[in-house]
This record gives C-alpha cells, sequence and structure tokens, in this order.
C-alpha cells in the first residue's frame, strides 16, 4: 500500500523561502533535489534534520540564479556531501563560484536533466541576473515548479505552470506597500519592473487564470519582508483558492513536507493521505 502511494507521489518543502535565503526540496521518498541553495550548509542540514529529511536522499543542487539568497550555501554544501551542482556557466562566473570542478555540471534551458528516476526542466526567466532559470522537477508523474525571483510573467511560465500538481510561487510584494514603503525610487522601480519580482496581484492572475484543475498545491514564495506581509498573502489567495491548498513559505524557517500527489489517482485510490511527518522513508 505504502509503495503505491510512493509510487505516484512526491514529497516538497521549502526550506527557507525570500530575500534572505531560499533552498527548495522536492524528492520521491528515495531521492531528491534542492533548487538553490540559499541558505547555510548548517542551517541546510539543521531544517531538513528538524524534517525527517536525509541529506543521503539529495543527488543534485539546482542553481537558477547568481543572487546571493540563491547561492549563499552552494560551495560547503556541495563539497561536503559530493553533490552535482547543476549551474550555467553565466551563473557560475557572475556568482563568482568556486564549485569543485568534477562537481559542476551546466545546464541548457528546456532540456531535461534526469538525476536517477526525476526529471528537472530549466527554462529562461525575466530577472535582473546574468542567466536566470526557472525549474520544474517531474517524478512518479508528479510535477512540482519552483517559480522565484519572477520580473513578469510570461508565455514559458504560464506554459509550466498550467501542467503543475503543486508550485512554488513568488508573491514578493503587494504594490501599496511598496509604493508608499521607504524604499528609495530607484528600488522600487527595480522590484517592479520587468526584470525585478512578482507582485502578489502579478500572482494571483497567473494562479486565478491558469492553475489546472489538477493543482493540489500553492506555495507562495519569497515575500518580502519590508513590503509584504504573510497574512494579507493568505487571505488573498485561499479566497480564491476552492480546492487548492494555500501554503505561505516563510522566511525565517522550514515549512511542513508536503506530499503531492496525482489527482487523478486520489479518486480511484482508498488510501488516507499519509501524514509527512510520520513519513520515515526519507
Ligand atoms: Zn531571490
Ligand atoms: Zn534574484
Amino acid at each position: 500500500m505504502l509503495f503505491s502511494l510512493l509510487l505516484m507521489s512526491l514529497f516538497v518543502a521549502s526550506l527557507n523561502s525570500g530575500s534572505n535565503g531560499n533552498c527548495y526540496y522536492v524528492g520521491n521518498g528515495s531521492e531528491a533535489v534542492l533548487v538553490d541553495a540559499g541558505i547555510s550548509c548548517r542551517e541546510t542540514e539543521r531544517r531538513m534534520a528538524r524534517l525527517n529529511l536525509s541529506l543521503k536522499t539529495v543527488k543534485a543542487i539546482f542553481i537558477s540564479h547568481e543572487h546571493s539568497d540563491h547561492i549563499k550555501g552552494v560551495t560547503v554544501l556541495s563539497k561536503k556531501y559530493n553533490l552535482p551542482v547543476y549551474i550555467t556557466e553565466t551563473t557560475a562566473r557572475f556568482g563568482r563560484l568556486n564549485i569543485d570542478r568534477s562537481l559542476a555540471r551546466t545546464f541548457a534551458a528546456d532540456e531535461t536533466i534526469s538525476i536517477n528516476s526525476l526529471s528537472v526542466t530549466p527554462f529562461a526567466k525575466h530577472h535582473d541576473a546574468g542567466d536566470p532559470h526557472s525549474f520544474v522537477v517531474e517524478g512518479n508523474g508528479v510535477i512540482v515548479g519552483v517559480f522565484t525571483d519572477i520580473g513578469n510573467v510570461c508565455d514559458k511560465l504560464t506554459m509550466h505552470f498550467k501542467g503543475c500538481h503543486a508550485a512554488f510561487l513568488e508573491a514578493n510584494y503587494d504594490a501599496d506597500m511598496l509604493e508608499n514603503g521607504r524604499y528609495p525610487i530607484h528600488l522600487k522601480r527595480r522590484i517592479r519592473g520587468g526584470k525585478g519580482h512578482l507582485s502578489n496581484h502579478e500572482a494571483l492572475e497567473l494562479f486565478n487564470t491558469h492553475r489546472p484543475a489538477h493543482m493540489s498545491h500553492l506555495f507562495l514564495a519569497h515575500l518580502s519582508a519590508e513590503n509584504n506581509n504573510p497574512e494579507l498573502v493568505n487571505e488573498l489567495f485561499s479566497a480564491h483558492a476552492g480546492d487548492v491548498q494555500v501554503v505561505v513559505a516563510s522566511r525565517y524557517r522550514e515549512t511542513e513536507v508536503f506530499h503531492i500527489r496525482r489527482h487523478d489517482e486520489m479518486i480511484h485510490e482508498p488510501v488516507p493521505l499519509m501524514h509527512s511527518r510520520q513519513a520515515s522513508l526519507f
């Protein structure tokens, strides 16, 4: 029973989400990838241990872009655990990263990479970095997207969002809070420009217009500490969510581990949802 349950599901968690550090875990119970490594190695270890997630299951790290909140922990983490790091040459150069040559791997947009039984597809995004990418991770027929640090919603993002069973989606700022806040005008322009971040309403529009019927979880990610409010975001999205579970990923601590299952299988399978914290397989 448990075996069949694992065959059609993925486990996901945010270890941290925000301009102070990003790290997202996606795995199938025995294998996993991390998207970004923007908290220290030690903090990554600590948070995964609290979630009963083993670093032994992590088979690769994917880096979205060179901003420090996405790469801070990658050098130490990859070296300590001998983990391959998938990063474009431009991102590695712009981030001045000194990743062990034997562990550095490159990737190209729209070309799927197999990490054992997981498939990771990068695609280009609009953000003020050298060569920024978003990722979708597929395993057991379940698709999880990691979409943060996005200046605007492009067709590629919409297309991939429409396929996701769960997505980490940036809801960086409330437009009024940013407008009336204390950030200098050049920073306000950078954030809301086409290569900055997604506002709550831009993210909501994508969710409302393009969420697929099979989406079960929406994780609101990369919230600004200065120009946003987790309760506001939760209320805003929950009002439109229907059956989709809305979770605001914190900039201070890890989320719990969420178990993402295929809806079509759920309808026919009378197996009760396993509580993620009781799962000891990862
Ligand atoms: Zn960021
Ligand atoms: Zn960034």
